[in-house]
Parts: structure tokens; sequence; C-alpha cells
């Protein structure tokens, strides 16, 4: 993670420490995922045998992870960190 923004110089880290809680972000984000692959393999594969559920579920968060590492701890900025959108700082794509 850069120490500031490359765009706007916004240094990411607050505190020390500041991003502890986004494990637990991550972890609710997980069990998010979890929730929601496995109510829909119940539903749309018929309530697979118990192996399908738990390869599933287990590859879909590996693959998620560095994901919900990133969005973990821009929900952590926006949540704890003062942070907001400022479209006058949108790089031009
Ligand atoms: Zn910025």
């Amino acid at each position: 993670m850069p120490e500031k923004c490359p765009v706007c110089g916004f240094r990411y880290e607050i505190e020390l420490g500041f991003y502890w809680g986004a494990m637990y972000m991550s972890y609710g984000l997980s069990v998010l995922i979890v929730l929601v692959v496995g109510v829909s393999l119940y539903f749309l594969a018929n309530d697979p045998p118990t192996w399908v559920y738990l390869t599933t579920v287990a590859t879909t968060v590996i693959v998620l992870t560095p994901l919900l590492f990133r969005y973990a701890r821009v929900m952590m900025l926006y949540f704890f960190g003062s942070v907001s959108y400022d479209p006058k700082y949108q790089r031009q794509l």
C-alpha cells in the first residue's frame, strides 16, 4: 500500500494500527460471500453434497481475497477515517 495518494496526496495511515479494523470488515465480507454462495448453491444446484459446498465456498473466498483486502481497507477509510469521495480528484481515463 502506498504511503500517500498519488492524485490528492492523502496520507493513508491515519494512525498507527488504523487498518486492524479492516480485518473485521474483511471477515464480515467473507461471511457474506459464504452465505450468498451457500444459499445460491442450495437453490441453484439443488442442495449438492457437502464437499461441493466446501470446495465452492473456499475457492470463491480465496479467489476474491485480494478484492476483499482492498475493499475492507476502503470501507475502513470511509467509515472511520473521515474520507469521502470528491469528484474534483477523479482521474481521467
Ligand atoms: Zn486521493
